[in-house]
């Protein structure tokens, strides 16, 4: 996926990242979940022939887009505003994936986690907000209050209003683990408040991929083999402006340079549908 020269120069996690990465070897689809401003885009763009950037946010999309539009145009970096707790996307549609900076907003990480692994079947980086890291310990020494940080619950952030959480690190291992994960541990130390998580799928799948639409564009057809619609994952109709869901009735647009499945739009039944 070569489009450095639209790209920003990579900054110092991008560097780590991409040495992280590099170990994936080549992989086909690569999904970079709530990445949507792009930029950990070059750390892997080296390794991916398609990358998916999903994210909630128009403004980070969009933004994205305009930096990256050669990309987009070719089919390398196809960019999709969705929930993270219902993606667009068939079992297993991806080969590998990331979410970094990205836990710490999630409240109710179990749901979140279960949906982006649904999709994954491969390998996954993330990164995980840590309430146990060295300053956090020693806070707690300080107030007598080293059991809140045993407690495999999360905890808000404080100063954060409820809006940042960090997690207990074995909870979060667990939760993948019964998702289907193997996890290794790869940040350099326990004091880390940032802990870099590497999970692996212990049983392989193929993706059930969906039968490539006619009449749309190349770009087009590559994403729509591993998308359904969000609410009922269901095939979809497709052009290059929208994908149509008939059991729900409602569309999905392609609009300011994205694919809108965060937003469906009542759509009439197509003639055909009715026959
Ligand atoms: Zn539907």
């Amino acid at each position: 996926m070569a489009h450095r020269s639209d790209a920003r120069p990579p900054d110092r996690d991008t560097r780590a990242l991409a040495r992280r990465l590099a170990r994936f070897g080549r992989v086909e689809w690569f999904a970079d979940f709530g990445g949507g401003s792009g930029r950990y885009l070059s750390g892997y763009a080296p390794i991916a022939r398609h990358a998916v950037l999903v994210d909630r946010s128009a403004v980070r999309l969009g933004a994205t887009e305009s930096r990256h539009y050669r990309a987009v145009e070719r089919g390398a970096l196809h960019l999709v505003r969705a929930d993270l707790r219902a993606l667009p996307f068939v079992d297993d549609a991806f080969d590998a994936a990331l979410a970094v900076r990205v836990l710490h907003r999630l409240a109710d990480l179990d749901r979140y986690l279960a949906e982006m692994a649904r999709t994954v079947r491969g390998r996954w980086l993330l990164d995980v907000p840590i309430k146990h890291h060295l300053r956090a310990r020693l806070r707690a020494l300080r107030h007598g209050t080293r059991a809140l940080l045993d407690d495999p619950a999360p905890a808000a952030v404080p100063g954060s209003a409820g809006r940042s959480r960090r997690y207990h690190l074995a909870a979060v291992r667990g939760a993948l683990a019964a998702l289907g994960f193997d996890t290794g541990v790869l940040s350099s130390g326990w004091w880390e408040p940032e802990q870099v998580v590497l999970c692996r799928r212990r049983e392989r799948r193929r993706p059930r991929l969906r039968p490539v639409p006619e009449g749309a564009g190349a770009a087009t057809r590559a994403l729509a083999r591993r998308t359904v619609c969000p609410a009922c994952r269901g095939g979809l109709d497709w052009t290059d402006f929208a994908a149509f869901c008939r059991r729900c009735g409602v569309c999905y647009r392609h609009h300011d340079g994205f694919w809108d499945f965060a937003a469906g739009v009542a759509a009439p039944v197509p003639a055909d549908a009715l026959t």
